[in-house]
């Protein structure tokens, strides 16, 4: 029987609803108290003493750039295996993102390489939880201690993820969380920064509208003569509507993922025999926040592999072409083939199953046995 499978489907309900239509009759739709309940709830789900609701990533990571001034001859380095909003944030400040390769068995970053590339004009390090598993933050840490180096955790994939016990915003300086469509909770578009330092805080409440001394919440209650723009901050301040679509979601997130780690469960038993399908390691320190299932597969048989899937109705995606190969960046810094080899592998074989809580046991099966009897063909 044939089937249809969407590549992701929200876990937004009734409940999500309700909350949203007591904001709009509550008519402030902006940043206002929806937002800090959010805030305070997503601090205290991540076991941290701050967070900042946003309307992206990408500007939670450009921000978090800004507030440490890294900018024109600074170096940033980061993975070349991730979404393209990673590095594209190190180029907005005006930096050079500086890539290291990643690991075989994870695909993050490689923390033993990442020494080689530090020289003066190094500021930062942007690790990105691939595929919702913490990279190696031990050694991260170690390294940005010893060289004095800001530690922003690109944890766009990793709300729910752990490493030793510890998630993102634990064990850095600031870490980023994106709500677009296809993430663990989403409100469509949306993002926010978690810290457990006051001054970061406080600087990002300001910077995520123009920089100006006061929230437009305060303004709008008691009309201030105080009002005042004390630096040249952003426009990215989460809005009310926003933090309503989130803060049940947020609720139901383990339960969520309990039963994507189940999906995930039954796929790499399924895969386990079939010599063309390799899968990634999910190492025993890490609680994983199964946000992409993906699979690697004969590179030369990629292509028709994906064209049979989509005969067959399977949405699936590429995380990740590298970003070194992207024109963009190809072009500006000159990057070729072979300069990462391990992302290019991982990003030349990769193909990204569907992964979230909707799907029904029918519909795994289904996936399941058309990716067997597909890949036996080949
Ligand atoms: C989704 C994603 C982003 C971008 O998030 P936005 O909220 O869309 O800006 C950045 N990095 C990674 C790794 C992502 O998966």
């Amino acid at each position: 029987m044939k089937q249809n499978i969407e590549f992701y489907k929200h876990n937004v309900n009734s409940e999500d609803l309700k909350k949203v239509k007591q904001t709009v009759e509550g008519f402030f739709l902006t940043t206002g108290k929806t937002v800090s309940g959010f805030e305070k709830a997503l601090a205290n789900y991540l076991g941290v003493k701050y967070s900042i609701g946003l309307t992206s990533a990408t500007h939670g990571l450009e921000m978090a750039l800004s507030y440490y001034n890294i900018g024109p001859d600074d170096e940033v380095i980061t993975t070349p295996l991730s979404y393209t909003a990673t590095t594209d944030a190190i180029e907005y400040v005006g930096a050079k993102p500086i890539f290291v390769d990643v690991e075989k068995t994870t695909g993050n970053i490689n923390a033993d390489l990442i020494t080689s590339k530090i020289n003066s004009k190094t500021r930062a390090i942007i690790p990105v939880h691939l595929y919702g598993q913490m990279a190696n933050m031990k050694k991260i840490k170690k390294i940005a201690q010893k060289y004095n180096l800001k530690i922003i955790e690109d944890a766009a994939q990793c709300l729910e993820g752990k490493i030793n016990g510890k998630g993102p915003g634990q064990l850095s300086d600031i870490a980023v969380f994106s709500f677009y469509a296809t993430k663990a909770i989403t409100c469509g578009e949306g993002g926010a920064i978690a810290t457990n330092d006051k001054k970061i805080y406080d600087w990002f409440k300001k910077a995520r509208c123009h920089g100006l001394n006061q929230e437009v919440s305060t303004r709008y209650n008691n009309y201030s003569l105080k009002y005042d723009k004390l630096f040249l901050g952003f426009k990215a301040n989460m809005s009310n509507l926003q933090a309503a679509f989130l803060i049940n979601q947020l609720k139901r997130v383990e339960k969520n993922l309990k039963i994507k780690e189940k999906i995930c469960q039954k796929y790499t038993r399924a895969f386990a025999k079939i010599k063309n399908i390799k899968t990634l390691n999910s190492l025993p320190e890490i609680k994983h926040a199964r946000h992409l299932y993906t699979i690697l597969i004969p590179q030369n048989k990629r292509s028709e592999i994906l064209i049979q899937l989509r005969k067959n109705s399977i949405a699936t995606q590429i995380n990740y072409k590298p970003i070194h190969l992207l024109s963009y960046y190809k072009n500006k810094y000159g990057y070729k083939l072979g300069d990462f080899p391990i992302a290019e592998k991982i990003g030349a074989s990769t193909i990204t199953l569907p992964l979230y809580s909707k799907l029904t046991d029918q519909e795994i099966n289904y996936i399941i046995q058309k990716i067997k009897f597909i890949l036996k063909k080949y």
